[in-house]
């Protein structure tokens, strides 16, 4: 255990700050404490940099068709420099992980730029609309931002960010010679900014910066996702903090608890550079750990798997020495088009991720469509609860030729990967009956055609999400390969708390007897049936859960890869003797006083 994970219980004051003129808080100044949601860990003692990055005003004008030639001119020499931008910071983000999710990220936003819609677009609106190009550049751009909209999906709405992003950068390029905004950044700057889009870390010396903090965003925001791809510690969410910060303050960020520390006490400065070697210290302990069998004191193995949302994060996946992939959602191969995806296209991204996975298992997940996750091309199928609505299974399996194609794709990838299926948001035994149907009947059409499948087909296993599955284990247990367990679903369906709803984000309680019951219905029902359960829901990538969920007799965890080093060394660290008595005694409690009495007394060390 480290001290890093202590800093949550450290009282810390939270009085108002006052700049002086200068808008500088001296040391005499009472801290301020805000909290956000850490979106990349790590600890930061640096000065704030406040970036503006709204444009003040963009001139827009008509022009003579004498004078479209130029402007296009003008406006294909701004992107030119935009994409050297994103080549230095690529150039950057190289040195930490290859094809990282920030890289990717830049790649759409070359080609975006090079020949797609935006560029295309941008071209023939100066041309047919006698506009400049900062006009033409500014339509075209909320042009596509409407038809991102309509998708209401948290990432796709973080992509709008992006875009307008990008059309910013492009028109401060078009204006000036892109005059380095930032060329007083001070040492260990701390970012302080709505949002961070792309386009505008093209301005930053990303050598001198040491954090991001952003009043907006999203944990899939480009600012978390381009903190993750550089290691640098983030918060996002934290709405006030551009009224109240100021260029030059003190600032303590951490990035692990989301917490802020505005114009610092001495004695908080202290206790977090304390904090901070610690912390690096324990980072680069947790490297060693790659190579480290994955097994708790007692000598029993653990499987730990990473959760993929993006084929990008294959590599770094593959870096922390995880066992395979336990969860790989699909929807991104939907989400940000206007179609769906071909069964060869399909099979092509899977021929690829099993190239990369090399014989490690793949856990692929069909269609969670619908909820927060739906295509735009089945957005009129909706309805005003989407998360109680046409979700997941009960979708794929109305609409079945969704299913056939993606099951026939992931048939064909079998037999060259180890690949198996896993359903979501199954409810009752009849929707797992139909879907294994429509996956007979999928396998059927391929042998049918003369294609060669595995003499035993992919495994196929449930999403236990909903409490109507976990209460049904038993029987569900018999009908499938395996388990995988989604708490962010369970816990938001089983205690009523919108997973996404920061508002009741205290309810959201993965101890709350309630949920500890259904998990160990789950775990009772596969191993009636013997049948192996996992869990891939957020609980599993916090290590300060591993020892319920082992105790709970849960033997693979999957998450995302950069929290497997964290709980790697937490299960190696402990018996399976006491996490079992742990949870056994956690099960046999009610008062959610005495739960997480016991909770911080295992933390602490005692043994029950
Ligand atoms: C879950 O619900 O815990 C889960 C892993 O699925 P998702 O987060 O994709 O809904
Ligand atoms: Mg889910």
């Amino acid at each position: 255990m480290t001290n890093s994970t202590k800093i949550k219980t450290l009282p810390l004051s939270s009085e108002a700050c006052e700049p002086n003129k200068n808008g500088f808080c001296s040391i005499a100044v009472s801290e301020i404490i805000r909290e956000g949601t850490g979106v990349s860990p790590g600890i930061v003692i640096g000065k704030v940099f406040v970036f503006d990055n709204k444009l003040k005003s963009i001139p827009q004008y008509r022009i003579t068709p004498d004078d479209v030639k130029t402007e296009q001119k003008r406006f294909l020499t701004a992107v030119e420099k935009t994409i050297a931008q994103f080549n230095t910071i690529m150039d950057k983000a190289k040195g930490v992980a290859d094809d990282d999710p920030l890289t990717s990220l830049l790649d759409v936003y070359m080609n975006m730029l090079r020949k797609s819609r935006l560029s295309r677009g941008v071209i023939s609106r100066i041309r047919d609309n006698l506009v400049n190009a900062e006009s033409a550049v500014k339509a075209e751009v909320a042009s596509i931002a409407e038809v991102f909209q309509a998708m209401e999906d948290d990432y796709i709405s973080a992509r709008i960010a992006d875009i307008r992003g990008l059309s910013d950068r492009i028109i401060v390029n078009l204006q000036t010679a892109a005059k380095e905004k930032t060329a007083h950044l001070p040492e260990n700057a701390v970012i302080i900014s709505s949002d961070l889009t792309a386009a505008d870390t093209a301005l930053l010396n990303l050598n001198k910066i040491a954090a991001f903090v952003t009043t907006g965003g999203a944990p899939q925001s480009h600012a978390a996702l381009l903190a993750r791809s550089l290691g640098m510690p983030a918060i996002v969410g934290i709405p006030d903090l551009l009224q109240i910060a100021r260029t030059g303050d003190n600032i303590i960020i951490d990035g692990t608890y989301g917490k802020v520390i505005l114009c610092p006490s001495q004695k908080n400065i202290d206790l977090y550079r304390k904090y901070r070697s610690d912390f690096l210290r324990w980072k680069r302990s947790l490297k060693r750990l790659r190579d480290q069998v994955s097994v708790t004191t007692d000598n029993v193995k653990i499987t730990l798997k990473g959760n993929v949302d993006m084929p990008s994060e294959v590599a770094f996946l593959q870096q922390t020495g995880a066992d395979g992939i336990g969860l790989m959602r699909s929807e991104y191969l939907y989400l940000n088009r206007g179609d769906l995806p071909s069964e060869d296209e399909q099979f092509e991204v899977l021929r690829k991720i099993g190239q990369q996975m090399d014989g490690a298992p793949v856990t692929f997940r069909t269609f969670d469509c619908g909820g927060d996750k739906c295509a735009e091309v089945l957005k009129s199928e909706q309805t005003a609860n989407p998360a109680l609505g046409l979700r997941g299974i009960r979708y794929m399996t109305k609409s079945e030729h969704l299913l056939h194609t993606q099951f026939r794709a992931i048939l064909r990838a079998s037999v060259l990967m180890n690949i198996r299926i896993l359903l979501p948001m199954i409810s009752s035994i009849d929707e797992l009956l139909k879907a294994k149907e429509i996956y007979q009947n999928a396998a059927a059409s391929l042998r049918a055609k003369g294609i060669t499948l595995p003499e035993n087909l992919p495994q196929i296993g449930i999403m236990i999400e909903v409490p109507s599955a976990a209460i049904e284990a038993k029987t569900l247990a018999r009908h499938c390969d395996f388990f995988s367990i989604g708490t962010n679903d369970l816990i938001q369906y089983a205690l009523a708390v919108d997973r996404s709803d920061s508002s009741v984000a205290p309810l959201f309680n993965p101890l709350h007897p309630a949920v500890m019951k259904l998990l160990k219905m789950t775990v009772d029902g596969a191993s009636s049936a013997n049948i192996p359960v996992s869990v891939c829901g957020e609980m599993a990538a916090n290590h300060r859960y591993t020892a319920f969920l082992l105790g709970l007799g849960i033997q693979e965890l999957s998450m995302p890869a950069i929290n497997i080093p964290m709980v790697k060394e937490r299960l190696r660290s402990l018996s399976l003797h006491d996490m079992r008595n742990y949870t056994n005694h956690l099960l046999s409690l009610s008062f959610p006083t005495d739960i997480s009495k016991a909770f911080n007394d295992f933390e602490e060390g005692v043994r029950f």
